[in-house]
């Protein structure tokens, strides 16, 4: 289903012309406009979904195979020196379009992108915790 105010809902189903790297029955591969890098696509469903919290498993597995071919031939294309598959939900982790969208982004030794954070230390026993909840639920 699309999303009548959605861009990425028009961008995907062609509502707005795009220059596709990939696009198949569920998904569309579009260049970011706003490129981290060279090379920085995204790779967007047909149909709408706000996050990854609402997408059915069908398509999420679909949306990783394309960006796992997608970052193949990118590298090997490119000549980058490694690459970044994100994907945020909500606004608190950064997502600013609210259609689903995973971004592959080629880097660069010499860009200038910081993808980073200060490591934590594990809590085994939120660990162990989270486990026995989630046993049943995954
Ligand atoms: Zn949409």
């Amino acid at each position: 289903m699309k999303k009548d105010d959605c861009i990425f809902c028009k961008l995907a189903n062609g509502e707005i012309p795009t220059n596709a790297l990939y696009e198949d029955d569920i998904v569309k591969v579009i260049f970011d406009l706003g490129p981290a890098t060279r090379g920085h696509v995204l790779v967007i469903p047909k149909e709408h979904f706000d996050n990854v919290f609402s997408m059915d498993e069908k398509t999420a597995a679909h949306v990783f195979v394309v960006a796992s071919r997608v970052a193949k031939a990118l590298y090997a294309e490119l000549g980058c020196d490694g690459m970044n598959i994100l994907q945020n939900n909500g606004e608190i982790a950064g997502q600013t379009v609210f259609h689903f969208h995973m971004h592959i982004i080629p880097r660069y030794k010499d860009d200038a992108v910081n993808i980073k954070w200060t490591a934590g230390k594990l809590d085994d026993d939120f660990a162990h915790n989270l486990i026995e909840k989630l046993r049943d639920k995954i």
